[in-house]
């Protein structure tokens, strides 16, 4: 059907939103205007105890709106509330002559994620219009994404009754769609050496920096296979020029589209980290954490066909592609639902130079409208 946008109403929407704080763990006003939307659009909506896991008062909220059409699969419709930094004091500057909406310059515009969150709203108005109904509308707005799905991490995923998922979190072009994304581990290991003066004694100390200096020059880094990347980020150590390193801390990231590859590799990286230590005579910690977990959600998906079919009914050239960044996705795939992540629009984010176009934020809408449609 041809749905109308209210774009007064979405514009209002998103400018209202980008003007909450809301950076990671930091949500709870936001929470509370979202809770209050989404029942006076009929979701029963409750709220988790995520945030207490990290020190934060608000957690995530699931709603759940009745479908019209008990005959319908239910679909779970999901964006975060948090932002990046710097995300205090945000101001979305609309220019109607250009098209587009900018920050003011000084903070990030969080159309990051609260694009996806006002296309999901407008685009549930849009299909509780249509005369043909709906199915059940389950909704999953996470707290603390921006951190390595924090939110989405302490969600009980029992709750849901959707076996599909879109996700309204991507940069680019409404049409596109992310069908898979890389495990994220990050690790860190420090070199533990032996003091000494550097100038009366140098022989009985042991460098700890020079042998981080070795790993890292026998560790191939940037993209070292296919989907797979490897990443020293950081590097710390030492005390005085004048004294052998006792201490040298490193930091890095694997990310790969293949987890078990991802883990090979830091498996290496840590045999590398021990032959060069008992040769040294140095010793070392090494830590990993799997961030996030990769997922492949298959083309012939009933997700991407639908998304498909949206993109054709809306005239879009519908893309599904792989992404390197990680998504609450990641998670949700982990529970079993099959998932992919939309872009709604958003440009340059986690920058000052964030913005959307008006266009994106009203063809976001009608696409997610369109989905609901279909399902
Ligand atoms: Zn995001």
């Amino acid at each position: 059907m041809d749905r109308k946008v209210d774009l007064e109403r979405v514009l209002d929407q998103f400018t209202e939103l980008v003007s909450v704080d809301s950076v990671s763990l930091g949500e709870r006003r936001m929470a509370d205007i979202l809770k209050a939307e989404l029942e006076s659009l009929g979701f029963e909506v409750t709220e988790d105890d995520a945030g207490a896991y990290y020190g934060s008062d608000t957690g995530n909220l699931y709603g759940l709106l009745k479908g019209t059409d008990p005959g319908r699969e239910p679909v779970l419709l999901s964006a975060h509330m948090d932002t990046v930094e710097p995300g205090l004091g945000k101001k979305a500057i609309v220019d109607r002559s250009r098209g587009m909406i900018t920050s003011a310059g000084d903070t990030v515009l969080g159309a990051d994620d609260l694009s996806g969150v006002a296309e999901i709203l407008e685009g549930i108005r849009l299909a509780k219009a249509d005369p043909a109904g709906y199915g059940d509308i389950e909704i999953l707005f996470t707290v603390a994404e921006e951190s390595y799905c924090k939110g989405a991490v302490k969600f009980d995923f029992s709750r849901v009754r959707s076996k599909t998922a879109y996700i309204a979190d991507m940069s680019g072009s409404v049409g596109n769609a992310a069908v898979s994304a890389p495990s994220i581990i990050s690790f860190e290991f420090t070199i533990h050496g032996k003091p000494a003066h550097a100038g009366f004694d140098p022989g009985a100390g042991i460098n700890a920096i020079a042998a981080a200096a070795e790993i890292i020059s026998q560790t191939e880094q940037g993209l070292i296979g296919t989907g797979l990347t490897l990443n020293i980020g950081t590097i710390e150590g030492g005390k005085a020029s004048n004294i052998v390193s006792d201490s040298c801390r490193c930091t890095g990231e694997v990310r790969g589209s293949d987890h078990e590859e991802a883990v090979r590799v830091l498996g290496e990286l840590e045999k590398r980290i021990e032959s060069v230590c008992s040769r040294t005579g140095a010793e070392y910690t090494f830590g990993s954490e799997v961030r996030i977990r990769a997922y492949c959600t298959p083309e012939d998906d009933i997700t991407c066909r639908t998304f498909l079919k949206a993109c054709e009914n809306l005239g879009l050239e519908g893309k599904l592609i792989s992404t390197r960044s990680g998504s609450d996705n990641n998670v949700f795939a982990e529970h079993g639902i099959s998932g992919i992540v939309l872009s709604s629009g958003m440009m340059d984010t986690h920058s000052v130079t964030e913005h959307i176009e008006i266009r994106d934020l009203e063809i976001g809408s009608r696409l997610i409208a369109e989905i609901i449609s279909l399902s």
